[in-house]
């Protein structure tokens, strides 16, 4: 079980929280078709690295607030220290990594 750094209410255990998958994707310019590659990227396709990953996480049981932070999913630590985001996640953080689609558009 994972031991979560809530960075309002320290650290907590996984099944308080809720995983709001990998950090840095971000939608599509507007003018993109709907069924656009680049559509179904954002949709379906995530990266599955063995390594480091920088993924978001929401308190749901505890202050209801969202956080970002890096953690290996080889040993499962976490890497660096959580950035707190808030009650409303935006798009991307300038400390995330921006999301390169994984499918080219077309
Ligand atoms: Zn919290």
């Amino acid at each position: 079980m994972l031991l979560i750094p809530c960075p309002w209410c320290g650290p907590r255990e996984e099944e308080e929280f809720r995983s709001g998958g990998e950090a840095g994707v971000t939608l599509p310019a507007q003018d993109v078709e709907a069924g656009s590659s680049l559509v179904a990227s954002y949709l379906f396709f995530r990266s599955n690295p063995k390594g480091l990953f920088h993924e978001r996480w929401y308190h749901a049981h505890g202050c209801r607030r969202w956080l970002s932070i890096q953690r290996s999913t080889i040993t499962h630590e976490f890497e660096s220290e959580p950035v707190a985001i808030g009650r409303f996640a935006p798009p991307r953080l300038p400390t995330e990594p921006a999301g390169e689609p994984l499918v080219s558009g077309r």
